[in-house]
């Protein structure tokens, strides 16, 4: 997977094709805490971003996006036609679904 090439499409088919088995015996509840930890590892980043140059922020921003597809994956959401329907289409990020 290049990743210049890489659409939100093969993403999200992707984490459900390399993890989508292991998250559905996780299930839903603990799959959403290990996002938020990996939301808290975000903030951490962002708040020591700047002055400590041990932080990976690029990492950490991945893995929120990692861990939210999969949450998408595991409930049935389409991520690509979410984005498009709540900002792209009707007036965009005004637009109330
Ligand atoms: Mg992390």
């Amino acid at each position: 997977m290049e990743s210049a090439q890489l659409s939100f499409v093969e993403f999200q088919r992707f984490i459900a094709e390399r993890y989508g088995e292991k998250d559905g015996q996780r299930g839903v509840a603990q799959t959403f805490l290990w996002f938020m930890e990996e939301v808290g590892e975000l903030a951490s980043a962002l708040q020591k971003s700047g002055t400590d140059n041990s932080v990976d922020l690029e990492g950490e921003f991945a893995d929120v996006l990692g861990w939210l597809t999969t949450l998408a994956n595991m409930k049935g959401i389409d991520l690509t036609g979410a984005l498009q329907r709540k900002y792209l289409q009707d007036g965009g990020r005004n637009h109330k679904a």
